[in-house]
């Protein structure tokens, strides 16, 4: 096993009365959030996206300065994309609060709203509050300019209690939201190899592509052939359209 690697991934079926078992939890559906979950989703990890309302980014009047979007998008937007991306994976998403979070063993429980869920790793991205985790001893400290608690981790996104990491804001990342969806999905990233150590990148590749370096296709990786990648293409532009 690799030193990473913190899980077997062979699942007991859990009984009815049993709370929901989850391999990673994401507690905030900011860019940073809504990234993380994305991406953990996307690497067929059960995942459970966990927001109680209102992203820092509705405080904005107008995003200028996310990649991709020349002329500028509203904040809700901007959200709403996000939100239909994650949706659009096998990812549980819930709006409801995390009051706290104990441990059982290797594993995390975390109180949603009174009900419990159960998971291996948490992943939190939550901005301003995070005495939900006060409970677990996660280290924090005060933010420099203001009367926030930050969450320190290393350069990883890990916490000091193992299974817990911290992306985003929270972790004092700058106040751009561009920053903030990258952190999420760097941390997400290697979250993701503790479950699939081999895990090498979310790419979406022209057929043959790897064949033309004489290799093998690396897990996480997809090959699609032209006709693929016009249906897509049309189906890409369509949403859009539709949205906007
Ligand atoms: C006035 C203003 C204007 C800004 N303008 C810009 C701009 O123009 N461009 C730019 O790039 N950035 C801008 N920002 C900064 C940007 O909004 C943040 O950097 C970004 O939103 C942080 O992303 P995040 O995902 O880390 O946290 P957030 O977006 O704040 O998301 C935090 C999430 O945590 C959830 N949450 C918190 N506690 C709990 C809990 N206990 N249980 C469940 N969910 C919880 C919230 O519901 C939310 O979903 C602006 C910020 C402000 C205040």
């Amino acid at each position: 096993m690799n030193s990473n690697t913190r899980h077997n991934t062979d699942r007991t079926e859990p009984d009815e009365n049993s709370p929901q078992e989850y391999d990673v939890v994401i507690v905030g559906s900011g860019p940073a959030g809504a990234a993380a979950a994305l991406f953990c989703a996307r690497a067929e990890l059960e995942t459970l996206l966990v927001a109680n309302g209102r992203s820092t980014l509705q405080k904005c009047a107008y995003v200028e300065n996310y990649l991709g979007f020349p002329a500028g998008i509203e904040p809700q937007s901007l959200l709403d994309l996000a939100r239909a991306h994650v949706e659009q994976t096998d990812c549980t998403v819930r709006t409801e609060t995390v009051d706290g979070v104990t441990q059982q063993d290797d594993t995390l429980v975390v109180d949603c709203d009174g009900e419990a869920v159960t998971t291996e790793e948490l992943l939190a991205a939550s901005w301003s509050k995070s005495e939900y985790l006060d409970g677990l001893g996660v280290e924090k400290e005060q933010e420099e300019d203001g009367p926030v608690d930050e969450i320190v981790t290393d350069e990883d996104g890990r916490t000091n209690v193992p299974g817990v990491w911290a992306a985003g804001r929270i972790t004092g990342t700058h106040h751009q939201a561009l920053v903030n969806a990258g952190d999420g999905a760097r941390v997400a990233l290697n979250l993701i190899e503790t479950f699939r150590p081999s895990y090498y990148n979310d790419w979406v590749v022209p057929d043959g592509y790897y064949a033309s370096f004489d290799r093998e296709i690396p897990t996480g990786v997809e090959e699609i052939d032209h006709e693929e990648r016009q249906r897509r293409a049309n189906a890409g532009q369509k949403w859009m359209r539709e949205f906007f």
